[in-house]
């Protein structure tokens, strides 16, 4: 399921048309609601998108976002519409220049977790997001800097060893004798096979980027303190460990 972000007018009109259904509800999530008798399924809204700036807002926002999945649950309501043939769940007006899309796209993974039923799939579907996350701005940011297979951090490794030390972080090294290494065994074909979230968090002390689990809408406000200290030490874990794991310690 989607979101769109609409400007002033196109808004306004597509807020109309769904009016003219009757069945259907539209919850404003910055105000109180009542979700009706009749309705049989309803429409999120967003009309101020800066309010998300705001940490205090954004809790109570992310507080009705939980209350409305679990009456909609309990009363088998549907979220979402269809609009031009999609299915959409949130509606945003774009009513500022800069919007934040990287808060609104990490509330639509919030809202999309009522599509599943279980814990272990919920987990599942964050956990995914997640990666998608990190993996795009490893993409986009480079801050690894790899270079012949050698990252920055191993490129200031003093000769002759710092040409061996391929892969980054894949590679262990033995501290009392830097012959003794080997890249990890989940490593195939310069890539990870395990899909592993820790590996993905974890930058050293030569990259300034740092990823805050705290920094993730739907990490900071579905998962406990005890699931996000393994999501941050789990390092050099199959995704599935992780997931069992997070299941195994949800409340
Ligand atoms: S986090 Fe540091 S050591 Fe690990 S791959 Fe990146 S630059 Fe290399
Ligand atoms: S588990 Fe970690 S160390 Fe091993 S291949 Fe994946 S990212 Fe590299």
């Amino acid at each position: 399921m989607l979101y769109i972000c609409l400007d002033d007018i196109n808004f306004n009109n597509t807020i109309n048309e769904l009016n003219k259904e009757e069945i259907l509800q539209i919850v404003n999530l910055t105000k109180e609601f009542k979700i009706e008798d009749k309705t049989s399924n309803i429409v999120l809204v967003l009309e101020n998108v800066e309010i998300l700036n705001s940490q205090k807002n954004l809790k109570k926002i992310v507080k009705n976002i939980s209350k409305i999945k679990k009456q909609c649950l309990r009363r088998k309501i549907k979220i979402g519409t269809q609009i031009n043939n999609q299915e959409i769940c949130l509606i945003v007006k774009k009513n500022i220049d800069e919007i934040n899309i990287k808060t609104i796209n990490e509330l639509n993974i919030f809202i999309n977790l009522f599509q599943y039923k279980s814990k272990k799939e919920k987990i599942e579907f964050l956990y995914d997001k997640a990666c998608e996350y990190l993996d795009s701005m490893n993409e986009k940011l480079n801050y690894c800097d790899f270079k012949d297979d050698v990252c920055i951090s191993k490129r200031k490794v003093k000769k002759p060893y710092h040409k061996i030390i391929k892969m980054g972080c894949c590679y262990h090294v033995n501290i009392f004798s830097l012959k003794k290494h080997k890249l990890c065994e989940y490593l195939e074909d310069k890539k990870c096979s395990v899909q592993c979230i820790s590996c993905k968090f974890f930058t050293c002390a030569d990259v300034n980027i740092k990823f805050k689990i705290n920094d993730i809408l739907y990490l900071k406000y579905y998962f406990n303190p005890i699931q996000k200290l393994i999501i941050k030490g789990c390092v050099l874990t199959p995704k599935e460990k992780i997931i069992s794991l997070l299941t195994l310690f949800s409340i």
